[in-house]
């Protein structure tokens, strides 16, 4: 959890990358932790690289099974408007879900996880908040390494797709297996998509998606990335984040842990240039 003070009062305080690095250098705390950038390894051993592997072939093979399995019930139940309107409105809900989802945990790790915790530290932690002080590093690193950790926590939403496709009811078995999938595919892709908005020159099709919307745009994510990093944390479609910074969902959260732990959340040190 982070450092604990009491009545925190959270501050926008927007500074370019630029800007980032000026600061660095008149902060001796974060001198050091630039330092321990500058020396950064993931921590991401042979095992943890055999665990992505695992992932990403479980993932695939899991979700064309079940996708096979979805076809074959299509075709012999057949479609009627109504069900393929239905199919639609859970594939958009379960996009968003997805979305909403990627914003809370970016956001959860982002300022409550601390990169000298056992394991879940250097693996997990540490690559996020070294991402702010290094964004386009994400574009160097190999698909199985980017996506592997996504694939094997996004397999419980496969299992859900696979058991909707077995419910008697048609209507309602479609629209969940197409929910379960849509929110599946975009969890598990959410670093891939995350790492096309760093892109300067993403493939045509990703460019197309983003400019409709569909996937989030470099110009959106790229709020996230304004110190000090606490907003627009959504990381697929980016449809949430403007209704998340309106209702300021991260703020009140972090309004309720302060209050009951006492524990601030790493963008309001960065705020005051105590964090890099
Ligand atoms: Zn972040
Ligand atoms: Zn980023």
């Amino acid at each position: 959890m982070g450092v604990k003070t009491r009545d925190f009062q959270p501050k926008p305080h927007f500074q370019s990358h630029h800007e980032q690095d000026s600061t660095t250098t008149r902060n001796s705390k974060t001198v050091i932790l630039q330092k321990k950038d500058a020396n950064f390894t993931t921590g991401r051993t042979f095992a943890h690289f055999l665990l992505e592997l695992c992932g990403f072939v479980l993932f695939f093979g899991y979700a064309a099974i079940t996708m096979k399995s979805v076809c074959d019930r299509f075709m012999a139940d057949g479609a009627s408007p109504i069900m393929a309107y239905r199919m639609l409105v859970a594939v958009v809900l379960g996009m968003s879900a997805a979305d909403l989802t990627s914003g809370v945990v970016h956001w959860a790790v982002d300022n409550w996880g601390e990169s000298d915790f056992p394991v879940l530290g250097s693996v997990f932690f540490r690559p996020f908040h070294h991402h702010h002080s290094d964004p386009s590093a994400i574009t160097t690193h190999g698909f199985i390494e980017r996506n592997g950790n996504n694939f094997l926590v996004s397999l419980p939403g496969i299992w859900a797709a696979a058991n909707a496709i077995t419910y008697p009811d048609p209507s309602s078995s479609f629209a969940l297996a197409s929910f379960w999938l849509a929110y599946t595919m975009c969890s598990g892709f959410a670093n891939e998509i995350h790492c096309f908005a760093h892109m300067k020159n993403p493939p045509w099709i990703v460019q197309k998606l983003q400019d409709f919307g569909l996937l989030v745009s470099r110009r959106d994510h790229q709020v996230h990335h304004m110190r000090p990093h606490d907003r627009n944390y959504c990381l697929v479609t980016g449809w949430m984040n403007g209704p998340l910074t309106a209702i300021g969902l991260f703020e009140a959260m972090e309004g309720v842990i302060n209050k009951v732990t006492g524990s601030v959340p790493l963008h309001a040190r960065i705020g005051k240039g105590h964090g890099a």
